[in-house]
Parts: C-alpha cells; structure tokens; sequence
C-alpha cells in the first residue's frame, strides 16, 4: 500500500507542478495531443444504428432538462432539493472535483464516504456518517456500471434521504428493467461525454416536476461556438472528410466572426462558453439558467443510441480480452454485464505512474477519472478511493474509435505494461 500510494504521489506531483488544481494533466508535461480521439467526434455513420439492439438511456427516466454540462445539473438538483447551509450532502469519496464544487456552492458541507473495491457504495460507512443535517445522498454509477441502486433507494427510504443518481458516466443503460436515472430523486447526466458534443448535461426526474427550473439561451456567439467546435473536432481527426470541403468556407467565416463577437464584447470571449467545456473542474454558477446550444440539443435527438450502446461494448470488450491475463494489468470490473454500456474502459495497474507517461507520450487517448481527489481526502478517510485515484488508467472505448485506433491502443498499452520494473 505504502508504494502504491508513494508512486502514485509522483504522478500528481509531476501533473500538478505549478499549475492550479484543476488543470488537465496533458497540459502540464506537454503532451501531445492524442493521435485517436478521447471522446467522440462526429462521424456521418452516428446517425445509423440499424440493426443495433435498442437501448434505454438516462433521458427515458423522466422529465428532463438540457443545461451546458453535468455540475450545472448537480447544482440545479441541488437548488431543487432546497439544499443551502446548514445541510450535510454525502458525496463519494473517489469523485472529480466538479462533482464537489456545485455543493461547496450550495452552502453545504460535503461529507465523504466509502466506496469498496469494485467501486459500489460502503452503506455501512454511510450509516455510521448520518446526522441530522444530512439530507442527501449522491451516487455515482462509476464507468458506466450502475450500483445497486434499487438497495440504495430503501436506504434513502428508510433513512428519510433525497437521493441525487450522478448517471455522469451511464448514458445508457438499465437497472431492474428501469432505465437508469429511474432512481434518485433527481439524476444529473454529461451528454458531452457520450456524444460528439463540445457542451451538454442534463437534469432529469422520474419523480418531481421540473416546471420551476426555467432556461434560457446562452447567446449567439455560443450557438456558433458549440457547433463550429463539434465540426473542427471531427475534422481533426480525419472524419468528415467530403463535409469537410462543404464546410470549409463557413470554417473561415468563423474566424470574421469571431472577431466581430471579440470586437463588440471586449475581453469577454472566454465567456461565450462555460469551462466546463475547456476541460477543467471548476463550477460557474452563471451557466446555472443557461440552455444547451440548439447544436447540441439537435445530436441528442438525431445520433443513434442503439450504435452508441453496442460499439461502445464492443470496444470496452476488446480491449478487456487484449489485456485480460497480462502480468502488471487487471480489469477493474471482473466481468461486463448485459445491458452496461461503458464510459470508458478501466484498467487497474501496478505501475501507473511508468504507464500513464508512457502512453502519453505516444497520444494514446487515456483519462484518468478520480486523478485529483477533495483536500483532506486520504486512505484514511477511503483506502479504495486513494488506491482506485492512484491506479486507474481509463482507456477510451467510444463509438468512433476505428479498429485500427483500437489495435494501435492495445500494441502501445502491452508495450508500456511490460516496462514494468525497468527505469524510465
Ligand atoms: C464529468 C463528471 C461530472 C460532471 O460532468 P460535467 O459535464 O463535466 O460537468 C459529474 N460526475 C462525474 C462522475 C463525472 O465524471
């Protein structure tokens, strides 16, 4: 425990050398950007799903609302929940800082508890924290697998808590025949990290109203932004190739008007988009009213969940039978279940600090979720957190991954597995 904890201490160290907290780790030791896409980027094959086995999706659980990204949603739950200072929210103790910030927000305290090994819920440990102040429970369904959730919701029950179902990594998918978001009190999901989508989140509800939340548009200059990012993603990466040309002239009408929107708003461009959408962690409550852009809310209508759901197994499952049995490596989750639909692809390694650079260096697209835990956060308070943010690398599986990227991913992660032992 002592060298795992010390190794990974020497990633973090190296990452965050002098840069704030919440900044992306590829920027820190100059990275270069990753040679196959980390997240999704439009391919014309995305609005085609024949043939694929349908799928339920977060949406499906009830009402829902589009917002900018998934912390806006976590803090609408919250203001919905009436949940100011004075309040306690239980919040898993392995998290990304922007699940923890819409709280710190909110006036209330966040409270940490346990998660095991396999990453579901310590509800013993979230017995021994209740008091009387406590009024929530959030749960995240980590990587696309969800918890236990019908367990959790007779706890909430019976402890007379509101339960806030965090379907962030779980777009897609069911527990007890119910999709999920079928079981908090209020779910919140991040559509942009499903889709090819530069912003998106959602609150939904399969059990309050939602009429008192009321949205507006967030501005020209971000309807553009939020399209024209989409489109410049996908063309970075080779995609739309023949749309490519049909897009070039509005790609150069961007730049004019770009300038038009930077002349008439001095100094305020970074505004025309929440940073949620730039990568970092940080919550601003200005995006809190703000609907998604018309782009957004438009792919969320029009790409093929059913395609979604089975590439994104598909994906996950090659890359689980490529590293399944290689000495330095095991697969966070023994086995994937029918009907999860993974976020990404979780590897647990001895040597992650060696690993994570190395693959890096090479642009493999990886994401390390739970890398930065909350101050005061150590093995004391969750050994697994502090073990799972330690060890974890998460390997893209989305829906436009080529197989080619796929095999590519495999070859470099073997060779970075059997560096093992050997210096840098
Ligand atoms: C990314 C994430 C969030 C926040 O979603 P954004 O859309 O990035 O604001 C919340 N919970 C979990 C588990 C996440 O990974």
């Amino acid at each position: 425990m002592e060298t795992e904890l010390s190794e990974c201490a020497g990633v973090t160290a190296v990452a965050a050398a002098g840069l704030p907290a919440a900044s992306g780790v590829s920027a820190v030791r100059n990275y270069p950007a990753a040679v196959a896409p980390v997240s999704p980027v439009l391919s014309l094959a995305a609005f085609f799903g024949a043939g694929a086995p349908p799928v339920q999706c977060v949406l499906d659980a009830g009402e829902s609302k589009l917002v900018t990204s998934g912390r806006i949603a976590i803090a609408l739950a919250l203001r919905q929940m009436r949940v100011g200072a004075g309040d306690a929210v239980l919040v898993p103790s392995f998290h990304c800082a922007s699940m923890v910030e819409p709280v710190i927000w909110s006036g209330a305290t966040p409270v940490f508890y346990r998660i095991k090994s396999d990453t579901s819920v310590d509800l013993d440990d979230i017995a021994s924290k209740l008091t009387a102040a406590t009024k929530v429970l959030m749960v995240t369904n980590y990587f696309g697998f969800p918890q236990n959730l019908s367990a959790i919701r007779a706890f909430c029950d019976s402890r007379g808590l509101l339960m806030l179902e965090d379907c962030a990594h779980c777009f897609l998918g069911e527990h007890q025949g119910k999709p999920v978001g079928s079981w908090g009190d209020y779910a919140i999901a991040s559509s942009m990290k499903f889709f090819p989508m530069f912003e998106g989140g959602a609150l939904v509800s399969s059990r309050h109203p939602l009429d008192a939340v009321t949205l507006g548009s967030a501005g020209k200059g971000f309807e553009v932004k939020a399209a024209l990012n989409t489109l410049e993603d996908s063309f970075a990466y080779g995609r739309l190739g023949l749309l490519k040309i049909l897009m070039w002239l509005p790609l150069a009408g961007k730049d004019v008007l770009w300038r038009t929107i930077k002349a008439r708003q001095p100094g305020s461009t970074s505004a025309l988009a929440p940073g949620s959408s730039e990568g970092g962690f940080s919550f601003d409550p200005a995006w809190l009213d703000k609907r998604s852009s018309r782009f957004s809310r438009t792919l969320l209508k029009l790409v093929s969940l059913p395609r979604m759901g089975a590439l994104r197994r598909r994906n996950y499952l090659k890359l689980e039978q490529a590293l399944r049995g290689i000495a330095g490596c095991q697969p966070l989750f023994a086995q994937l279940p029918e009907r999860v639909y993974p976020w990404v692809f979780p590897l647990l390694t001895d040597e992650p600090a060696q690993v994570f650079d190395y693959l890096k260096l090479r642009g493999v697209p990886i994401i390390r979720f739970g890398e930065y835990l909350w101050d005061g956060i150590d093995a004391k308070v969750c050994f697994h957190s502090v073990d799972l943010s330690c060890r974890v690398m998460s390997f893209s599986c989305h829906q436009e991954l080529t197989d080619q990227e796929l095999d590519w991913m495999i070859r470099l992660i073997k060779e970075a597995l059997q560096l093992r032992g050997a210096p840098t």
